[in-house]
Formats: structure tokens, sequence, C-alpha cells
């Protein structure tokens, strides 16, 4: 027999079981986003490879060392988008769309890097990314943040935190790097490897290490605080209190730096203590200085994006996938003659109730059987029509979650007015 082929390592197929989860997740976020008046872009998987190399930065990890990278026929180097920034940057400017306007946009889509794959690290990974330009003020730094926090309540999630700083301007942050470069040379023999590498590339890097004695030190260096330039400081003032009259708690984290070279001022990352080491649902921050460095127009920009196996990974441990996306009803058929009717009865309460999610039984069975595909299916409740009552005019209503609640027998012409009330 034939070897079989597999997916790539890192690379995963969403399998029918999995996919009523992310379509919830989806639309969710959809509903919010077209609620907040932001629109979707699409742009294309593949880009050349110096947008990434421009945008992102060469001295970054995405660049450095996970980009899919290859040559198309032609022997031009593409890759296969580690992010969606880049793309939106590139499409606003290649179209105009940040000229003199405000542009409030969001994108999904799966994004390539070859990492090492671990729960919560993919090779390929979907993000949905929520960006706004043309706006310098920090009321939109809030208003994305607000976004965020309320699709974790939408979702019911609980156990997320906002970390918040702010690295100033390029201009505060070149003094406070020569400041962390005289810090961190003074403890050269202490620190590991990768961090002597970055010391002069990017030296804010090394605040964010996860090696232990690289750590104790990056926690004694100086604060990008005491730097931070006074319109700096006054934007993170504003949005610290903008928050806090939304009611959105944050806690500042000054050694909260970002892999990308192109934020300014505004970084935060939304962040839970339940996926273990890949912890970080959404990221994001301002970037003010990237669309000019692509060669459009100076325009301030902020946005973030979010790890949707990670969150989806979150809403399964908090248990809020289930009854989001299982049917809310199993319709039940006993024998031929309720077959018959059974799927005449569905169709009606499918006009009568268009939210009703209901999933009849095809393919007979007994009502064991049956009973055992409703439980599976997730139902909330189970309808249970057989001969009895059919003949009775009745059908019996289960609750399928909780085994204290009796079956009761409702009048089949009071059925949907019954359902409407329960469910629409
Ligand atoms: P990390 O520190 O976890 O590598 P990052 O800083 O590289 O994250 P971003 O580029 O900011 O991540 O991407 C935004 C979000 O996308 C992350 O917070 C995370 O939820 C998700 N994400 C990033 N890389 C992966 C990946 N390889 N697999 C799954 N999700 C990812
Ligand atoms: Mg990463």
């Amino acid at each position: 027999m034939a070897k079989t082929i597999q997916s790539i390592r890192g690379m995963h197929d969403i399998l029918p079981e999995q996919s009523a989860a992310w379509q919830y997740l989806e639309s969710t976020v959809r509903q919010l986003l077209a609620r907040y008046s932001y629109r979707e872009i699409r742009t294309p998987i593949v880009e050349v490879t110096e947008l990434f190399k421009r945008a992102v930065g060469e001295v970054t990890d995405i660049v450095e060392k996970e980009m899919y990278t290859f040559e198309d026929r032609n022997g031009e180097s593409l890759s296969l988008r580690p992010e969606g920034t880049a793309s939106c940057v590139r499409a606003g400017i290649e179209h105009g769309l940040f000229y003199n306007q405000q542009q409030r946009i969001w994108y999904t889509g799966p994004m390539f890097r070859h990492e090492r794959p671990q729960k919560g690290r993919y090779r390929q990974f979907h993000q949905v990314g929520v960006e706004a330009f043309g706006i310098a003020s920090p009321d939109i730094d809030a208003e994305l943040i607000a976004i965020s926090a309320r699709l974790w309540q939408e979702l019911g999630l609980k156990n997320v935190r906002l970390e918040l700083n702010s690295l100033g301007t390029p201009a505060s942050r070149a003094v406070y790097r020569e400041k962390l470069i005289e810090y961190f040379s003074a403890h050269l023999d202490a620190l590991d490897e990768e961090a002597k590498q970055r010391l002069h590339s990017n030296p804010l890097r090394i605040l964010d290490t996860k090696h232990p004695a690289t750590r104790l030190i990056a926690d004694a260096a100086p604060s990008l605080h005491d730097y931070l330039d006074p319109e700096s400081k006054q934007h993170f003032e504003q949005l610290c209190n903008m928050l806090e009259a939304m009611g959105i708690p944050y806690r500042i984290n000054p050694r909260l730096v970002r892999g990308l070279d192109y934020y300014s001022r505004t970084v935060f990352e939304w962040i839970t203590e339940e996926l273990g080491s890949q912890g970080t649902i959404c990221a994001g921050g301002r970037y003010d200085g990237l669309v000019s460095q692509m060669g459009g127009q100076e325009t301030p920009a902020c946005g973030f994006a979010m790890g949707m196996e990670r969150l989806l990974e979150l809403m399964q441990t908090q248990e809020q996938t289930l009854n989001a996306v299982a049917p809310d009803l199993y319709l039940v058929l006993a024998g031929e003659h309720a077959s018959a009717t059974g799927i005449v009865l569905a169709e009606k309460l499918r006009t009568e109730l268009p939210k009703l999610k209901l999933q009849v039984n095809a393919g007979g069975g007994s009502i064991k059987t049956q009973m055992k595909r409703a439980d599976k299916s997730g139902a909330r409740y189970a309808l249970i029509l057989g001969e009895q009552e059919l003949a009775a005019g009745t059908i019996g209503f289960k609750p399928m979650q909780d085994a204290a609640i009796e079956q009761v027998s409702l009048k089949l012409t009071e059925l949907s007015h019954y359902l409407a009330s329960k469910f629409n």
C-alpha cells in the first residue's frame, strides 16, 4: 500500500466537529466590529518579501527566522504573510486609503511562521486584526481596547488581564535605547547568547526575555517610563483615564515591549494564565511611523491582532463553546409514522422560529440510539415523538443537561408557542 500523505507539521485541518466553534467565534467578531463601524479588508496571502523586511523589521524574530520565503518562477522573492498589518499598510498606500482620511478596518485569515510547534503555537495559525489609521489621539487607542474587552465579554471569557505600556516616540526611545545598551553592557557576562546578539540590534527585546538569568538582569534595568517625552506621557495618561472611565481594568507593565519594531507610544497585551506559556491571546499598539516608513504620507495608526487558536482554546477550557454551537433541540422520532410527520413538523418550527437550532434524527434507530445521538449533539433539550404521542397529539420535551428535571408532555398545537418563549 502506498504511504499516506499527512499535513505539514504545525499546520492543521479544522475538522467538521471543530468548525462550528470557529464559525461562532468568527461571526461574533464580525458582528461586533460592524457595531463599531470597522470594515473588512482582504489582501493576498503572499506578498513580496521586501514588504515584511521593511514593515516588520529586519532584526525581528519573524523576519530573521520565521518566514516562509521562496522564489517564484520569475526569481522574485515572495513570502507567505506572517502577520497582517504590513499588508494593510501596503494596500492603504497603494489605493490612497490614507490620503487625508480616517480608516477603521479589520482583516482575518491564516498567517504563517516557521516556529517550533507546541500548544498555542503553530506554523499556520489564524488572526483577526483590527487597525485604525489617521487618528493620533488616545481616544482611538481606547476604542480599540474597548472592542477587545467587549469581545471577551460577549464570548463569556474570564480571567484575561490587560497589560499596558507606552514606548514613547522613536526619539525618546532612542535615548532610552542607549541607556539600555550601556546597562546591559555592564552585565554582559550574565546575559544569554540571544541577548548578547540583540544587545546592539534590538536591546529592547532583551526586556521580555524568558531566559532566567537574563530575566533577573532585565528586571533591574532602567525603566522606559523615566525616558518618556512629555507628549507621550500625556497620551498615556489620557488613555489610562479613558479606560478607567469605561470601567476597563488594566495593569501597567513597564517591561512590555512587543516584538515588532514599528510600535510607538501605546502597546498592550491581553494575557491569560489558563493556557500555559502561550498566554497572550491578543496584542497590539500604536505604530505612528510605519506608513511613512513604507512610503506613504505621515499617518498615525493603532491596531491589534488576536490569535484565534488561542482564543478557541481558552473558550474550550472555560466551556464557552459547547452551548454556543450545539443545537437547542434534538428531535427524536420513534417509528415510521413519526419519521414522516417529524420532518414536516421540523420545517414548520424552522419557519415559525427562525433562530431555533434544531437537529432532526435521520436514519431511524431505537429511542435509546437516538437519545445517545441527542446527547452527543450537545443539544440542551430533546423533543420526543413516538406512535403514542402522535395518537395523543402531544410531544415529549426533555432537558438533556439536567437529569433531575422530568420530561414533560406538550400539546403539539401549543409547541411553537412554548418554544418561542424559551428560545426566541
Ligand atoms: P509570541 O510572543 O507568543 O510569539 P508574538 O508577539 O509573536 O507572540 P504577534 O505577532 O503580536 O505575536 O501576534 C498577535 C497574536 O497572534 C499573539 O498574541 C498570539 O495570540 C497569536 N500568535 C502569534 N504567533 C502565533 C503562532 N505561531 N501560533 C498561534 N498563534 C500565534
Ligand atoms: Mg512570536
